[in-house]
């Protein structure tokens, strides 16, 4: 029998769908060296990438994104691998494809490349939009169900990333997700002054089709919910959200995160009820993770 898959912007309106948690710490405890690159691993060591994205798939996320956060040929560049671009993120996505099968889906993933764009820093705005670029076309050859921008702080990288994303991949859904970290004085902006506001007309003026929010410092699963609220009141766009495990801890020489999977399910239903369309996690979170959060969602 042919299951007709429906598309992932249909059925993020018929129920809450649930995407995949953390890649990059998943990577540094499978051995990936820290400050490495996990992209490459895409190509030198597929099945331990492949290993981690099945769990996933297994703990029941509904969306897996392909590993190549860092796989702009700006940021790629770094550990000179910027000729490898296309090669990397091509095999990104057909491993995100293998792993999910046709019926589940998959985003192709475009995280900041690093830099700062003219006129504020000194990237061409050309050189940015054609390593978006590359970036797009390499995930069209595993026909994706979508393309996710994140991570993002700064609204001209966004407008790049689109840009890119335009020229590859016109049609392809489009997520933004914006990481906000929690001010002082309890209000939400990113490291370039960017305010949940700022980002709802920006969903709005550029007709991206999911915006949302991932990461952050400060950032508590309420603060998530608060924002997912705001974008809500602001916006009919359907909305991502992706909390991290908190932040970073070193402790007696290990990484650790604080927020353990049974914390940040019990803050699900707080999410599902600001209006959240996706679900996933960010930093630090691990299939674990995603198991219980599908459990939470199963029950509500
Ligand atoms: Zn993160």
């Amino acid at each position: 029998m042919i299951v007709m898959k429906i598309p992932l912007l249909e059925e993020i309106h018929r129920r809450v769908v649930l995407a995949d948690g953390a890649m990059g710490t998943q990577l540094l405890k499978a051995g990936l060296k820290s400050g490495g690159c996990g992209e490459l691993w895409n190509i030198e060591k597929p099945e331990a990438v492949k290993a981690i994205q099945s769990r996933y798939r297994e703990a029941g996320s509904d969306i897996l994104l392909t590993n190549t956060f860092g796989a702009s040929r700006l940021r790629l560049e770094k550990f000179g691998l910027a000729n490898r671009a296309f090669e990397i993120n091509r095999a990104a996505a057909l491993m995100a494809r293998e792993v999910m099968g046709p019926n589940l889906y998959v985003l192709g993933d475009i995280g900041p490349f690093g830099g700062i764009i003219e006129p504020a820093g000194d990237v061409p705005q050309e050189d940015a939009i054609a390593g978006f670029e590359d970036q797009a076309r390499a995930f069209t050859s595993a026909a994706v169900d979508g393309i996710i921008i994140e991570t993002m702080t700064s609204a001209d990288e966004i407008l790049c990333a689109l840009e890119g994303v335009r020229r590859a991949a016109p049609g392809t859904p489009t997520l933004v997700s914006l990481s906000f970290d929690k001010t002082p004085s309890g209000e939400y902006r990113t490291m370039m002054g960017m305010t949940p506001a700022d980002a709802a007309e920006l969903a709005e003026s550029e007709c991206v089709d999911v915006i949302g929010c991932n990461c952050g410092a400060g950032m508590e699963i309420d603060d998530y919910a608060r924002i997912v609220q705001d974008f809500r009141a602001r916006t009919r766009k359907a909305v991502i959200v992706q909390p991290n495990a908190g932040l970073p801890e070193l402790v007696n020489g290990k990484i650790v995160y604080r927020e353990t999977p049974e914390m940040m399910a019990s803050g699900i239903p707080a999410l599902v009820k600001a209006g959240a369309n996706i679900i996933g996690g960010c930093c630090g979170t691990s299939p674990e993770h995603i198991r219980l959060f599908k459990q939470m969602l199963d029950k509500m």
